[in-house]
């Protein structure tokens, strides 16, 4: 009876193989064909100042949908970068992301910047710095409009090289944050020597916020540095007014989150601009 059990265990696990491995195929097939079928979107998310309330800017997210329905970046960025699609889609990411912000600057809207993510694949990427100088160009617009969005592993697995490169976006004028601060490794005299502007502590410290004390513990210290470093603190995954209560009081600079504003398609942001403009008109 053991042996007849483990056989069925053995192959209830083959087929749970197979339904992994089919799975990821035909998101690897989808995903080869996304690009050229003009398949993907982009969301965008907006980014607040704890002190004024006021609109910061926005974080641009991939959006992918297959016959199914919507398939979450968490599933289908690993695919993309797996596969080496990222570095087309990501140029996609940048041009589009330049095009929004045109759009939104011709219809009047407020100057304020957009974040894209980038992925490792696309960090080392030779010509990195001239796709998004030549997107920019193309799209009319500055490339101070731009914030990029990059995590420890893809600066710390080769410190000397990424230096270069960011202090080439620097210089261009752009902005450039770390996300998901907290989850990686750090090394602290590059956070120091790197031409940062802001880190964005991840949700996972987030989430519990106030109640679980070391959460409390690691959101301060990560304020405290951040500051210490002349960098801004953005809060990722902000939900609730009590988490934003205790982000407030420890200083965090900006939050993100439901609590403000979901990742949204750019039509529907313009009730975000709409607020802001009110508000600035008013004051
Ligand atoms: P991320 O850059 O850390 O983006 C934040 C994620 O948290 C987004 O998930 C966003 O929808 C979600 N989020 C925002 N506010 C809340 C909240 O209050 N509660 C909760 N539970 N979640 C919130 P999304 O869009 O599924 O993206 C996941 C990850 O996929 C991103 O994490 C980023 O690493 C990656 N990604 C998305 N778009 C791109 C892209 O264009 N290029 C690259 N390379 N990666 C991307
Ligand atoms: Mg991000
Ligand atoms: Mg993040
Ligand atoms: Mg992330």
């Amino acid at each position: 009876a053991a042996k007849q059990h483990g056989r069925a265990r053995g192959c209830r696990f083959r087929s749970e193989m197979n339904a992994r491995v089919a799975r990821r195929l035909a998101l690897e097939t989808g995903l080869r064909s996304a690009l050229d079928a003009s398949e993907f979107r982009l969301a965008y998310q907006p980014k607040q100042d704890v002190a004024s309330g006021r609109l910061t800017g926005f974080e641009a997210l991939l959006r992918w949908n297959d016959a199914a329905g919507p398939v979450q970046p968490a599933e289908f960025v690993p695919v993309l970068e797996d596969t080496g699609l990222i570095l087309p889609v990501g140029t996609w990411v940048i041009q589009s992301v330049c095009a929004q912000v045109r759009a939104w600057r011709d219809a009047g809207m407020p100057a304020v910047p957009v974040a894209v993510n980038l992925s490792a694949r696309q960090f080392q990427q030779d010509d990195l710095v001239d796709v998004i100088l030549a997107a920019a160009r193309n799209a009319g617009i500055s490339p101070s409009a731009l914030e990029f969005e990059l995590t420890e592993s893809m600066l710390m697995s080769d410190p000397a090289a990424s230096e270069g490169v960011l202090r080439r976006l620097k210089a261009a004028g752009i902005g450039l944050s770390i996300d998901d601060f907290g989850t990686g490794y750090s090394s602290l005299s590059y956070l120091k020597r790197f031409p940062l502007d802001a880190l964005k502590i991840d949700r996972a410290f987030v989430r519990d916020l106030p109640a679980d004390s070391e959460d409390l513990a690691i959101t301060r210290a990560v304020i405290a540095l951040a500051h210490s470093l002349g960098l801004r603190v953005i809060a990722e995954g902000v939900e609730d007014a009590a988490q934003l209560a205790s982000l407030r009081a420890n200083g965090c600079d900006e939050i993100q989150g439901y609590l403000y504003g979901e990742p949204l398609p750019a039509d529907q942001c313009l009730a975000i601009f709409a607020g802001e403009l009110r508000e600035r008109t008013v004051a």
